[in-house]
């Protein structure tokens, strides 16, 4: 059984992170980021929404994010599919217990500082909290990964017989390198970025365009609406799969293909059969509860 698995940073992500403003360019000049309200009164993009859409009908499998912006977990994507490879913003961890918790407002701090709360988890029966200090959980550039994000967009890559890249250069590693792990176990690549990516010759097809057109487009072949965006709201596990539309009618030669450019291989076939409950291969992020544990 194989998982396809996506990765993307939109444009927007890119520009709020290396963007003359963006937290690590700033970062590596010296100088503080500050996280403001931009950050909290962003939205998801016709990407973000379209990649919601494709896990809830069971398409995506799992979704690999270099975004610190959070925008993804507020865009209602469900946690246990989603491995953010360098943390998020509005997230903050519990040092002694690894408890997760997704506020409302951005945390404030980066390079896995405290941020001044304690963690306020109850072990089994309530009887006490654990009052662990509370870190922020985005890395610095060029750090180390979190052990458990990378472990599971790792085994994705792996295990996924089709990867798409959206809106990424590929160049940050080890994460733009994960692709390749899909190819290297004959899987299939498709990366979809305005300019020229690092990995564009391992490319079965190679877009160079705008991520939220080529998404939209895609959604449109499938019949599949790109849902409404109702404000903010964590989905920690992924719900039961909904029905998928009929595979659509391959009309190739009649349609005008969206992608300017083309690698040589036929495009991944729409009606591709995808493995069911792909959930329960992933084991689940551990967020805000700890299961079983002894008082
Ligand atoms: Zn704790």
């Amino acid at each position: 059984m194989r998982r396809g698995f996506r990765r993307t940073r939109t444009r927007a992500s890119a520009a709020s992170r290396r963007g003359p403003r963006g937290v690590w360019t700033m970062a590596e000049q010296g100088l503080t980021p500050t996280f403001d309200t931009t950050f909290e009164s962003a939205g998801p993009s016709q990407t973000h929404m379209a990649l919601v859409q494709l896990e809830r009908v069971g398409l995506l499998h799992f979704l690999v994010s270099q975004n610190v912006d959070g925008l993804h977990v507020r865009s209602g994507f469900p946690r246990d599919k989603l491995a953010e490879l360098h943390g998020n913003m509005f997230v903050e961890e519990c040092v002694r217990c690894r408890t997760q918790y997704v506020r409302d407002t951005v945390v404030g701090t980066m390079g896995l500082k405290a941020t001044g709360r304690l963690c306020t988890q109850t072990k089994a029966r309530g009887l006490r909290a654990c009052r662990g200090e509370l870190r922020d959980t985005i890395l610095d550039w060029e750090d180390a990964l979190p052990d458990r994000d990378l472990t599971l967009a790792d085994e994705a890559s792996r295990n996924a017989d089709l990867s798409i890249t959206l809106g990424t250069s590929l160049q940050i590693r080890p994460s733009g390198n994960l692709p390749l792990a899909t190819k290297r176990r004959g899987g299939r690549l498709v990366i979809v970025n305005l300019q020229r990516t690092k990995h564009d010759r391992h490319a079965d097809l190679l877009i160079h365009g705008d991520v939220d057109l080529v998404m939209t487009r895609l959604l449109g072949h499938l019949g599949l609406p790109v849902p409404v965006w109702g404000g903010p709201c964590v989905l920690d596990r992924a719900l039961p799969p909904l029905p998928r539309p009929p595979a659509p009618k391959q009309k190739l030669k009649e349609e005008p293909k969206p992608q300017p450019q083309h690698n040589g291989s036929s495009p991944p076939s729409p009606k591709r059969e995808w493995p069911d409950s792909p959930a329960s291969q992933i084991p689940p992020k551990k967020v805000k509860k700890e299961e079983g544990s002894p008082s």
